[in-house]
């Protein structure tokens, strides 16, 4: 047998990594199960390349609890480990990482282990007592147990271990029992290694039988191997990717649209996300994307990882190249995350666009769900706003849509100011408004809604950004304002003029007074508007404009 003090300079680590670390305990088990499932498939890949001749079997990872003794158990069928290995891998390489760990985040708190090799050792955060039971799959190989109280020493010595890979044993300690129960245990699988890429068995599943729960002999497989997102979009449906979203978000409406992204180069990043469906004036809940760092989760708050406004989306991220297990601070300066970060951004337009372009019939009836993310998106983000400027809509109050381009068209002609400013109007709460919209339309004028939470926002940024153009909400005293538009042309019009019209109009007079209603141009010039008016009236106002 042999003893050892590993290798660390810090006297004792583990009362320093149990005091830094407290909040996140309950990551020991992503760490070793993830740590069984890079074995197996670290042997998988061996076996394929031909390395190792032996047969791979069954290679599902088993998790373990037993109450009674008060341990937990993550066994795996992997590559296993040599004493050699432990050595190198476990007395002294993790622990140098450990070292890493501390001297560079020991003011703060918030940094997470796992990403300088402190992965194993995370166990030691609920246990006074961890156990290696291994045998590498070397041929000749010899079964070692490796020990350690917590204590910088351990003991290493021949162990009998028919199978091939890896038993890691926790004595979890006093201040830490409520890992000793099943459903902990479950709720832990279930969040952390729910999509990882080997099957992970923990019991076994139970069936209904005479009103009673019972065991059956299969195991109950925790994980799924291959979401979605790591598949090919070509072989995906829409109901793979609401089903999928449904088993992320139970009991939420289904997404608007999907975007699946599959990037390899400069960096590495698959994932799916979704455009939820909100109703109007329902807060959207930020934070549901889930990041994963090869199929394991690390974590659901993206502040910092993705653009702020996409995290109103829902759906996963994955992606081995952010350095995930570090604090925010050192996430944010990092140029490999901003550099996916606009990266997504890029994507998240590009279906948009896509999308509009296909089919904007659908896309219109998406739009009122979708607006909040895209006015967020352009108020936020200067390169989305470009991009957006394609696909952003405006509703009008007929609950017709615009681009800003076709917008500008339609008002074009009609809704100028004096010195050619073009005015939108808009309404911003339809039944207050109601009159005034009446009054508006009636002198054709289009009246545009703008009733979202970002609307007043999004009025001052458009503002900004349209040349020579001003957002009026309808009101009376716009209405009143609207009318000069008339007695503009009519103030424009000299004496000499006047005469003149009289004098065409007293031509056109009826002889005998048989046709009852005449035609009256309100508009003079360019823009002339017929409108249809009595006799009577016509003679009255016939008569007033003699008399100017
Ligand atoms: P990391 O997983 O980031 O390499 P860990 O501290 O989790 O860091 O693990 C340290 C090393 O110990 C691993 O790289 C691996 O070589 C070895 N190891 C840990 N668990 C196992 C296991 N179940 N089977 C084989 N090797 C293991
Ligand atoms: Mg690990």
């Amino acid at each position: 047998m042999q003893k050892g003090h590993i290798g660390v300079t810090t006297e004792n680590i583990f009362p320093i990594i149990k005091k830094y670390l407290y909040s996140d305990h309950e990551i020991f088990l992503r760490e070793l199960v993830s740590n069984a499932v890079d074995a197996s498939q670290k042997l998988r890949t061996l076996f394929s390349v031909g390395e190792f001749k032996g047969e791979l079997g069954d290679l599902t990872v088993r998790v373990h609890l037993d109450e009674k003794a008060g341990t937990i158990t993550i066994s795996d069928r992997g590559i296993g480990m040599t004493a050699d290995e432990i050595d190198k891998y476990i007395n002294q390489l993790a622990f140098s990482g450990a070292n890493d760990f501390l001297e560079k985040y020991k003011n703060d708190a918030n940094a997470i282990i796992g990403h300088f090799g402190l992965g194993f050792y995370s166990s030691f955060m609920v246990s006074k007592k961890v156990e290696i039971h291994t045998l590498s799959f070397r041929e000749g190989a010899k079964a070692v147990k490796w020990s350690c109280d917590g204590s910088p020493e351990f003991t290493l010595q021949e162990t009998p271990k028919a199978d091939r890979g890896t038993d890691i044993i926790l004595h979890i300690d006093d201040e830490n029992k409520q890992f000793l129960q099943k459903t902990e245990i479950s709720r832990l699988l279930k969040k952390y290694c729910r999509f990882l890429p080997v099957e992970i068995a923990f019991g076994k599943k139970t069936e209904w039988k005479d009103g009673k729960s019972v065991e059956t002999d299969q195991d109950d497989i925790v994980n799924e191997t291959n979401p979605l997102w790591t598949r090919k979009p070509a072989d995906l449906n829409d109901e793979d990717y609401t089903s999928f979203y449904s088993s992320l978000y139970p009991m939420s409406e289904d997404p608007l649209f999907n975007i699946h992204l599959n990037v390899d180069y400069p960096f590495n990043l698959t994932g799916v996300l979704y455009f939820p469906k909100i109703k109007n004036n329902i807060e959207v809940q930020k934070n549901k994307i889930q990041l994963y760092c090869n199929q394991v989760y690390v974590t659901d708050s993206v502040e910092g990882i993705v653009p702020e406004f996409l995290t109103l989306l829902h759906g996963v991220l994955d992606s081995p190249d952010i350095p995930l297990n570090v604090s925010r601070s050192y996430l944010q300066s990092d140029s490999n995350v901003k550099k996916i970060s606009s990266h997504i951004t890029k994507k998240v337009a590009d279906r948009l666009e896509e999308i509009f372009k296909k089919d904007r019939k659908a896309y219109e009836e998406k739009w009122d769900n979708l607006r909040l993310f895209i006015q967020y998106g352009m108020l936020t983000d200067e390169k989305f706003a470009e991009r957006a400027q394609k696909f952003a809509l405006l509703k009008n109050i007929d609950g017709k849509y615009f681009t800003f381009e076709e917008y500008k068209e339609l008002i074009k002609a009609n809704q100028t100011d004096k010195d050619d400013t073009l005015v939108y109007l808009y309404a911003n709460d339809q039944d207050q408004q109601h009159s005034f919209i009446e009054a508006a339309t009636a002198k054709g004028y289009d009246v545009l809604v703008m009733d979202g939470q970002l609307d007043t926002h999004f009025i001052n940024h458009l503002e900004q950004k349209f040349e020579k153009s001003r957002f009026t909400r309808v009101d009376s005293d716009i209405v009143e304002k609207l009318v000069p538009r008339e007695s503009n042309h009519e103030s424009k019009l000299s004496q000499a003029q006047r005469e003149d019209m009289t004098a065409v109009f007293n031509a056109q007079l009826p002889k005998g007074g048989k046709t009852n209603f005449y035609v009256s141009f309100e508009n003079v010039g360019a823009e002339a508007a017929p409108i249809i008016i009595t006799q009577q009236e016509f003679m009255r106002r016939m008569k007033e404009m003699s008399a100017m």
